[in-house]
């Protein structure tokens, strides 16, 4: 099978990663020309996203698919990142330690809203409730600031730095990938080329062509938008936070999501835009004072970036595996690419192979 990717963000890594490697474990023939217009080291939506993996805590604000598929895509990365780990020698930092989600007194009753409508669609294994001698014990840094939190055990962060990191040797050591960097492609839509199979920056034929362009599909796929969202992130060697921390917030959900030695990623604003232009200094306020009313500790940080993205979503919020004919799209990742990207992906290869 002969497969370009035009889109070498998240959702097309991932995807040549896996079909190369189901095409491997089932003795099938495979070659992948991935096309991106920017370099690989290209701060794109993935790499400033804080990459939680939040099935339950996200069903919450969302719809059930959320969960049904983010539960699926725990499960696939627990499984794969390991094997990428062992195949390229390069640690990807998996945070499994749980979601806490926290309110100070005057958001509560945000806090207990969240927790009717948690207790109403969450499994009761995968939700427990937190006093705060068991917060003292757990996440004793926590315990000065909140009395209470919910805690989600399946939820976990994952090291977006480490992961893309990891990713790029194993497609850079795989003879069956080939790596276009800098090169655009367009004209994606029914009508052009790429429908049946042909893909006029790489002057080639292709027996299936994936649209994973995001948020710039816009151009062949009118109903898609953009959702900015900004994100701080910082170094601070006075906090001890173990686990990923929601934040109850009457605007936005605000989450703090661990990095290895002692980073932290804070995030994130949406906000109906397709402005990805710097972070606001109000956005800028809003996330640093969250972050420091969680844990003083945080006011010696050092600031390492502030960042905007773009996220690319559909009218529902859920992403779509769009077939026409030879053409494959998979978009609408939204705030969950890293929760809903395994799912789609793996979705895709069994229909394939
Ligand atoms: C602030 C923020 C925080 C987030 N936090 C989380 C989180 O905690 N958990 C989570 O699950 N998700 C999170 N996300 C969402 C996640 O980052 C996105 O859903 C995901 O990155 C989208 O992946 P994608 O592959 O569809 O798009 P992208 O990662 O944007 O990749 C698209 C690629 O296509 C390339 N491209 C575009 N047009 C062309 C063209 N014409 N020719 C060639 N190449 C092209 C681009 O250069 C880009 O590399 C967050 C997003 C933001 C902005």
């Amino acid at each position: 099978m002969k497969v370009a990717i035009v889109g070498a963000g998240l959702a097309g890594r991932l995807l040549a990663w896996r079909l190369v490697q189901h095409c491997r474990d089932t003795d099938q023939p495979i070659a992948v020309t991935l096309c991106d217009r920017q370099s690989r080291s290209f701060m794109g939506t993935g790499r400033i996203a804080a990459a939680m993996v939040a099935p339950f805590t996200e069903a919450v604000t969302t719809e059930s698919t959320t969960r049904e598929l983010g539960v699926v895509s725990w499960r696939l990365w627990q499984k794969w990142l390991p094997q990428l780990e062992a195949a390229t020698g390069h640690k990807v930092e998996f945070n499994q330690q749980g979601t806490l989600v926290v309110a100070h007194p005057a958001d509560l009753p945000d806090w207990q809203r969240f927790q009717q409508k948690a207790q109403a669609d969450t499994p009761p294994e995968a939700m427990q409730y937190w006093s705060q001698s068991e917060l003292q014990q757990q996440e004793p840094e926590l315990s000065h600031a909140f009395r209470q939190a919910m805690y989600f055990p399946e939820e976990g962060v994952i090291d977006n730095d480490s992961f893309y990191k990891a990713l790029d040797t194993w497609l850079d050591s795989t003879q069956e990938v080939t790596w276009h960097e800098g090169m655009e492609c367009g004209e994606l839509s029914s009508t052009g080329e790429a429908t049946r199979g042909y893909l006029k920056a790489c002057d080639e034929q292709f027996d299936y062509v994936f649209d994973c362009r995001g948020n710039d599909a816009r151009e062949d796929q009118s109903e898609l938008r953009s959702v900015r969202g900004e994100v701080v992130r910082v170094h601070a060697p006075e906090v001890n936070l173990t686990r990923a921390i929601r934040l109850t917030h009457p605007r936005y959900p605000l989450y703090i999501a661990p990095r290895p030695n002692h980073h932290y990623v804070i995030g994130a604003t949406t906000l109906e835009s397709d402005d990805d232009s710097p972070v606001t200094v109000r956005s800028a306020l809003e996330l640093l004072s969250a972050l420091y009313s969680l844990n003083t500790g945080f006011s010696e940080a050092r600031i390492q970036f502030l960042q905007a993205g773009l996220r690319p979503a559909f009218n529902d919020n859920l992403p779509r595996i769009v077939r026409e004919e030879q053409l494959i799209r998979i978009n609408g990742l939204f705030r969950h690419g890293y929760l809903f990207a395994p799912a789609l992906v793996d979705e895709v290869i069994q229909s394939l192979c």
